[in-house]
């Protein structure tokens, strides 16, 4: 078992790599013997509930699988469940399951009562080695991605290998996409690593995963405690390939086309845009892709049929643009990802009328 702490702003909080089991102190000690709340879909919590109901009283509230929970109707049930359990501010309420989860759960728990503590309890490769720590929740709103969200800092995050024995084969490549990012951001010698072992992490080698999963999440402590709350550009970094694959995301239809391989095919127009600007090997935009296509995710807009032409009017509407700029994460190479502002619209165009 490991701890990291985090330190985001006013907040600071434990993050447990471990089995579930090792965390059962903390658990209670936050639970306070009042029966927590535990926000999960129906598959989840028939593989997993069990072992969590072990170890405290918890009362499962079952939401829609996958991305189909982050709307505002499972915002509006979280908040009447919440209500009708008499939950006061000080009462914590678990997300257990894939990013989806921990984003609905975090922004209901946020926004009750003006805030009330969330743990995180990640059962994807995703959510353990990106979206359960950060602080980052949202809804999909009008079509687009987290278009409503807000920043709300776990009390406890608890990472447990172990849960992902059970899952498909799509949701843990989608996973690894995330992975990838962390070694493209600032890793090389990550990257190097995952060359080397990305076949274990994917074939359910356990020592693997738990080694790749503590490695991002303690590189986004590192980014986080920086920049709390995407401000001054270092948290954007973890956005690289990201503006791409949120238009591709809404273009294909919220939830067909899994987040992280959306994340895979971003990555790879990222690398060969900055290629393509002169700013990145183009060599090191190949590696990139051979990568991700080793791992069986897809790296062309072709294999989840969006048309390039799509992208760039959801793209000039995403959030990170400022004043009218366009605001895109590039690369100078494996390992040293930028954020580069006013991004020339005419050129990522003709970028994308070049791409397959
Ligand atoms: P998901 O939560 O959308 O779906 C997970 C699917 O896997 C569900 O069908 C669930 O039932 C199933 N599942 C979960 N755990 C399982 C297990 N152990 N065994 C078997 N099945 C299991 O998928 P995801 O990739 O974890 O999350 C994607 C979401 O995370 C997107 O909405 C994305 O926007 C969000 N995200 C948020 C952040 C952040 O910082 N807040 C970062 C990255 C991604």
């Amino acid at each position: 078992m490991m701890i990291i702490s985090a330190e985001a702003g006013t907040c600071s909080y434990d993050i447990i790599v471990g089995a579930l089991e090792h965390a059962r102190s903390s658990l209670r000690r936050l639970a306070a013997g009042r029966t927590l709340p535990v926000v999960t879909d129906e598959r989840v919590w028939f593989l997993h509930g069990e072992r969590l109901a072990a170890i405290l009283p918890v009362e499962p509230i079952l939401v829609p699988e996958g991305e189909a929970a982050k709307d505002w109707a499972g915002l509006r049930q979280l908040i009447a469940r919440f209500t009708a359990m008499n939950l006061d501010r000080s009462s914590p309420v678990i997300a257990l399951g894939g990013g989806s989860i921990g984003d609905l759960t975090g922004l209901a728990s946020g926004l009750f009562k003006r805030g009330c503590p969330v743990i995180h309890i990640p059962t994807t490769l995703l959510a353990q080695a990106d979206s359960a720590v950060g602080g980052k929740t949202a809804i999909d709103a009008e079509g687009q991605k987290n278009l409503v969200g807000m920043f709300h800092q776990p009390a406890l995050v608890l990472a447990d290998v172990g849960f992902l024995d059970t899952l498909d084969e799509r949701q843990l490549r989608a996973g690894y996409a995330e992975i990838v990012k962390y070694a493209l951001i600032g890793h090389q010698i990550v990257f190097d690593w995952l060359e080397d072992h990305g076949h274990a992490i994917l074939s359910g080698n356990r020592e693997m995963r738990e080694e790749a999963v503590r490695q991002c999440i303690a590189a986004k402590v590192r980014v986080v405690e920086a920049d709390p709350e995407d401000r001054n550009g270092l948290r954007a970094l973890l956005n690289f390939g990201h503006t791409f694959a949120h238009a591709i995301e809404s273009v294909a239809g919220l939830g067909s086309v899994l987040h992280g391989e959306a994340v895979s095919i971003g990555m790879v127009l990222a690398s060969a845009f900055s290629a393509k600007l002169g700013l990145c090997p183009a060599s090191e935009a190949a590696r990139v892709r051979r990568h991700l296509a080793q791992a069986s995710l897809p790296t062309t807009l072709a294999e989840v049929r969006v048309d390039p032409g799509a992208l760039l009017p959801l793209m000039a509407g995403d959030k990170k643009n400022q004043a009218g700029r366009l605001r895109l994460v590039l690369s100078h190479g494996i390992g040293r990802a930028f954020l580069s502002d006013g991004v020339d619209a005419e050129q990522l165009r003709q970028f994308l009328a070049s791409v397959e």
